[in-house]
C-alpha cells in the first residue's frame, strides 16, 4: 500500500495505491495471499453453487492472479489484453467454448471497470462470467454494485474521488500513475 496522490486505473484519483505487483512478485507471498480466495471459491464449486471452466484476468493486474488461482484450482488460466488502440480483446488463440464459466481475475477492485471490459468482450465470444476474484477489494460506498459475487483476499476502505474534486490536485500536487491502462 503506497501513500501519495494517485491516478487510477479506474480514472480516478486517491491517496492510496495498492501496487500488487510488489507483493506478487513472490511467489510463495502470491500462493499465501490467494489461498483464502482458492479455498473459498474450491468450497462453492464443491458445493455445486460455483461452476469454473477458466479463470481469466485483464493485462496487466490480473495476469499473475489469474494464473496463481487457476494452479490451486487445477484449472485453466489466461488473460485478455488491450489492443493498440486500447480496446481489451482476447488474442494468442486463447479459447472460449460457447457457455464456458469463466472467472475473472483481478488485483485490485476499485470500480470492477477492467472485469466489466474483459466481461463484455469474454461474453460476445459466448462465456458466462460466474464471478469475480481479486487480491484487494477498495471498492468504496458511493461505487456502482457488481454485476457478480466477488471473492477477495482483503477489503480495505480508502477513498477514490474524481479529478474535478481532487484536494491533491487542487494543492498543485502532482498525480502519479502506478498501473499500466492507457487512458
Ligand atoms: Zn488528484
Amino acid at each position: 500500500m503506497l501513500e501519495g496522490h494517485f491516478l487510477l486505473s479506474s480514472g480516478r484519483h486517491s491517496d492510496f495505491y495498492f501496487q500488487c505487483a510488489r507483493l506478487l512478485q513472490y511467489p510463495d507471498r502470491a500462493a499465501e495471499a490467494l489461498a483464502p480466495v482458492a479455498e473459498r471459491l474450491r468450497a462453492d464449486i464443491r458445493r455445486g453453487t460455483l461452476a469454473v471452466d477458466a479463470i481469466v484476468g485483464p493485462a496487466m493486474g490480473g495476469i499473475v492472479v489469474a494464473y496463481e488461482l487457476a494452479r490451486q484450482l487445477g484449472l485453466p488460466g489466461f488473460f485478455t489484453e488491450r489492443d493498440d488502440t486500447g480496446v481489451m480483446t482476447l488474442r494468442r488463440g486463447f479459447e472460449i467454448k460457447g457457455g464456458a464459466n469463466i472467472l475473472i481475475a483481478e488485483d485490485v477492485v476499485t470500480t470492477g471497470k477492467s472485469s466489466g471490459e474483459s466481461a463484455a468482450v469474454l461474453e460476445a465470444l459466448g462465456a458466462r462470467i460466474v464471478a469475480l476474484a481479486c487480491v484487494v477489494d477498495r471498492r468504496d460506498s458511493a461505487a456502482p454494485p457488481l454485476a457478480w459475487p466477488l471473492y477477495a483476499a482483503c477489503t480495505v476502505t480508502v477513498g477514490n474521488w474524481e479529478q474535478q474534486g481532487c484536494a491533491l490536485c487542487k494543492q498543485g500536487i502532482p498525480a502519479v500513475k502506478p498501473g499500466s491502462r492507457k487512458l
